[in-house]
């Protein structure tokens, strides 16, 4: 579903990933790994066509991503929570869910059915949705995030540190509502960074390690599960 090809991306002069390849298949949830800085950001912003790539390639449910724009990757099912970017405070967060799907020019009953469906696996939504953006607290942000992942990502979700500075009770739920998109839907990917491996538990179907931007040695080990 999901193949990485030898990626190598500069930002600004400076090589933050060098050479890493993986390979996984529909269902799959990976854990990228690493300390602050070793590159998972800029990996998920790669997968995500907002980096250039120097060398390698990207791969998509068969197709290379090379010349689709981070766009049209949202059009082709891809959806993506960065660590630092919450609601937008002056929009409702049902409005912050829709964005995305509007913004892809979705069908009324289509945006209607994704959203179901975030509900479905992200229950809190609920009693969210009328609320402003504003309303939140940085954790309720998160798990509302994930919800607007849902809304473009039907087939691959990218989630930035979701786990960092999330309260033990909202942690737990964040890990149900990826467990449950899971039963819901048995061929979604899921890709989730974070600092602290632990905090994923037994999350990951394969769990990549990076070090400094590379793959580091036991990489290939960490893969196997
Ligand atoms: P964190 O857990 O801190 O988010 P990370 O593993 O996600 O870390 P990245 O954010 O991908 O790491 O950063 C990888 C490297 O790229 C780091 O050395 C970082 O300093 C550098 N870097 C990232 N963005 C920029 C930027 N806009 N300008 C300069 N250097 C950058």
């Amino acid at each position: 579903m999901l193949k990485i090809n030898r990626i190598s991306a500069r930002i600004a002069g400076i090589t933050v990933l060098r050479r890493i390849e993986t390979d996984f298949e529909a269902g799959a949830l990976l854990a990228v790994v690493g300390r602050n800085g070793a590159g998972k950001t800029t990996l998920l912003r790669a997968i995500m066509g907002l980096l250039p790539l120097q060398e390698g390639s990207i791969h998509f449910a068969g197709q290379d991503l090379a010349s689709v724009p981070a766009h049209g990757r949202a059009a082709l099912g891809i959806g993506y929570a960065p660590e630092d970017r919450v609601m937008f405070p002056t929009l409702s967060v049902e409005e912050n869910l829709r964005l995305p799907c509007d913004v892809l020019g979705l069908s009324r009953p289509e945006i209607d059915r994704r959203l179901q469906k975030a509900v479905e696996v992200v229950p809190q939504l609920k009693e969210m949705l009328p609320r402003s953006g504003a309303a939140l607290s940085g954790g309720q942000g998160k798990i509302a995030a994930l919800g607007r992942a849902l809304m473009a990502g039907t087939r691959l979700v990218l989630l930035d540190e979701p786990f960092q500075g999330l309260a033990p009770v909202l942690a737990t739920q964040y890990g149900e509502s990826l467990r449950r998109l899971r039963e819901i839907d048995s061929q979604v990917c899921v890709v989730v960074t974070e600092s602290n491996r632990s905090l994923l538990r037994d999350l990951p179907d394969a769990t990549l390690m990076l070090e400094r931007g590379e793959l580091a040695a036991n990489g290939e080990q960490a893969l196997a599960h």
